[in-house]
């Protein structure tokens, strides 16, 4: 996250667990309960354990719909490793570090529980909320409970530190009163953001147990604070987003509490409020203060431009508005054309922390910050339930199993905030670390680990869909209303052999939605050991049929490892490759190389049939577990350049040393210390 340069920086499902009693604002807990029963778009209201990530089963232009997350159950393997290391370590420490940094004194002196000054910057509210949503997530699939003392102590003190008003914010507070929701505030101040972030707590809350504690807070801040003095209407001041992520959680808040004035409060924030003139600038950088439908790139902060997509889009699936579909497609595919790195991150330029200019992918300098990645991956959420296409499945996977999955450490306590494709230890700083003072990235890592569980499958009106591959149990129901148990059998993402089995509750029509992976040049699918035709990599492919209990599917996906080259006006990845298998993008890293060599002087040597010269070989004991890549490489070097003592000198004899190159997981790089690293190899 960072500020313009004025500002720099920048369900558990036990009912045991159900707590329905009514908090200190019995009004708004009762004003929740009976706008679940009157929804605007006159469908019945969503039991919360019924509710998913985001919650679209009343989302009218939503293709697909969301499964809860505890109704996934992953069992042993890649992400269940990453899990419990996260319900272990990494939620545990974090909560420590809010302590220890004052973020939860922040609260504790509004209340009057602490005398401690306020500490951290203005959006340190939403570190708290983060946190909060990540341990509600947890607590909705095998660990519940976990956190819910936690939990409750926080839901204490944001209601007590909550003003009579319904504002709420620990930094515009004491002599900051003044500032609040100023234009300039709104634009940088982040009151706004951190109020999306509590939405969005609130809702993982509510899904885990049915507490609407903090939910009520959230009504009392957008209905008395927010709805009577800001908004469209003359007597009323306008609003700027400042930093997206309001838009995304009034939609889901509508989706909560079914009054329309959350979601026209949301498009009145992605129409931008002409009252308020930001310069050119300032609207590129903020991606908002214009009109979203306005937008025909991607540009300014990467963080702001993804959260605003996923406004749109969530706008999208409750409106049909086709202005809002056709914005968002077109920024798609600047995405995917010239923005996106192979490893799924996004945002070239650490000015500004913001998008480049088209195939500006600089690997050394690449900002590719951890929530953006990880905004990446969400906006392709909606939009894969908007349209129902694998294209953003594909784009989900290689965020989540790369540029995301690289912003954690295996030990769950060290994040990286960028996550460059390439690194020099001499001149960079440490790339790991436990904490920041912007430390947006960290519980962002671990709320989207923790509901994970929620991205493996989907419903429609005609069937299932399956997005994603692991050992796992579905345990959950089609649309219809009939009960379906799925098992997943896969040593996935290192084995491409995936067992489902399908068990409906009874034999019944319906259409089994087989993600084929995009990389995947062939993959065998069968059902009961008949091949079935009709497999296109980068779509679903639809299984229609009469499924009956214990029907088995098996596909084979090829994981062949895969030299790749970037679009040629890529300028920095020229006469270079990148490796990949299956969804994993690999790096070459300083230490797994020979004494008084580094990558920098790595590169492959290539010959007509790249595929069988590459080896694979399991590590077990290596970072976790993984598959490490071999491939003929040589060390190459100029020992005239070397010499000279000037930056420039002429070429003479290069020195060529052969190498078996070894390469690692992108996403396990930096975890035996500050390492020299690149993902594109010269060839
Ligand atoms: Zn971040």
């Amino acid at each position: 996250m960072s500020g313009l340069n004025r500002i720099t920086r920048r369900s558990f499902v036990t009912a045991a667990a159900v707590t329905t009693a009514a908090s200190a604002l019995g009004a708004k807990t009762l004003g929740l309960a009976s706008l679940n029963g009157r929804d605007a778009a006159g469908m019945p209201p969503v039991d919360w354990r019924s509710q998913g990530v985001i919650d679209l089963k009343r989302s009218r232009y939503a293709k697909l719909h969301t499964v809860p997350v505890h109704a996934v159950t992953l069992h042993e393997g890649f992400w269940q490793d990453r899990r419990k290391t996260n319900v272990s370590q990494s939620i545990p420490t974090m909560h420590a570090l809010l302590e220890e940094h004052g973020r939860m004194d922040n609260f504790r002196r509004l209340c009057g529980k602490s005398i401690a000054a306020q500490r951290g910057r203005y959006f340190s509210d939403s570190d708290v909320y983060k946190w909060t949503e990540a341990a509600s997530f947890a607590d909705q699939s095998g660990d519940a409970g976990v956190f819910q003392e936690q939990i409750d102590v926080i839901t204490d003190l944001i209601q007590r530190a909550q003003e009579p008003s319904g504002y709420l914010n620990t930094y515009y507070a004491d002599d900051r009163v003044n500032l609040r929701m100023t234009q300039q505030a709104q634009m940088v101040g982040h009151e706004l953001y951190n109020i999306g972030h509590l939405i969005q707590a609130a809702a993982a809350q509510y899904r885990a147990t049915g507490d609407q504690k903090l939910l009520d807070c959230c009504l009392r801040f957008v209905d008395d604070f927010l709805l009577p003095g800001y908004g469209p209407e003359l007597t009323k001041k306008p609003i700027v987003a400042g930093h997206p992520e309001i838009e995304m959680a009034l939609v889901e808040l509508y989706r909560l509490s079914g009054d329309r004035r959350h979601l026209e409060l949301a498009g009145y924030i992605l129409g931008s409020d002409q009252r308020l003139v930001l310069t050119p600038d300032e609207s590129v950088y903020l991606f908002c203060g214009i009109p979203f439908v306005s937008r025909t790139k991607l540009e300014g902060h990467a963080v702001r431009a993804m959260y605003a997509c996923c406004g749109a889009t969530d706008y999208y699936m409750e409106t049909g508005d086709e202005n809002y579909w056709r914005t968002l497609n077109v920024l798609w595919e600047d995405l995917v054309r010239d923005q996106m790195y192979i490893t799924g991150g996004v945002g070239a330029r650490r000015k500004h922390e913001a998008f480049g200019d088209p195939y500006e992918l600089p690997n050394l300098t690449a900002y590719g910050e951890s929530c953006a990645a990880i905004g990446n991956m969400m906006w392709n959420w909606r939009m894969l339930h908007a349209s129902a296409d694998a294209k953003h499945t594909d784009v989900i996977e290689r965020a989540l199993y790369n540029g995301i999955n690289s912003g954690m450490s295996l030990s769950g306590t060290l994040y990286c905030y960028r996550n460059p494709l390439a690194f020099d230890p001499t001149v960079s700083t440490p790339i790991r670390n436990p904490w920041y003072d912007t430390t947006c990235c960290p519980p962002n890592l671990e709320r989207t680990f923790a509901s994970l569980p929620g991205y493996f499958y989907s419903t429609s009106a005609d069937g299932l869909y399956v997005h994603l591959f692991h050992n796992s149990t579905l345990d959950w129901k089609l649309e219809g209303g009939l009960a379906i148990h799925v098992e997943q059998q896969t040593g996935y993402p290192w084995d491409g052999r995936v067992q489902i089995n399908v068990n409906p509750a009874e034999s019944a029509e319906f259409t089994l939605y087989l993600r084929i992976p995009g990389w995947a040049k062939t993959t065998k699918v069968e059902i009961a050991g008949k091949e079935i035709s009709g497999v296109v990599p980068g779509k679903y492919l639809a299984l229609k049929r009469v499924w009956k209990p214990g029907d088995l599917v098996s596909m084979e996906m090829d994981m062949s490892p895969k030299l790749l080259v970037a679009d040629r006006r890529v300028a920095e990845d020229q006469g270079k490759v990148a490796v990949q298998r299956g969804p994993l993008v690999y790096c070459v890293e300083d230490i797994d190389q020979a004494p008084d060599t580094s990558v920098r002087d790595l590169r492959l040597v290539r010959e007509q049939d790249t595929q069988s010269k590459f080896e694979i070989r399991r590590q077990a004991d290596l970072l976790g577990g993984i598959d490490v890549l071999e491939h003929p490489g040589a060390y190459t070097r100029n020992a005239e350049a070397d010499a000279a003592e000037s930056l420039y000198a002429e070429p003479g004899a290069a020195s060529s040393l052969p190498t078996r190159a070894k390469m690692i997981p992108y996403y396990s790089w930096a975890n035996r210390g500050q390492s020299g690293m690149k993902v594109w190899i010269e060839v």
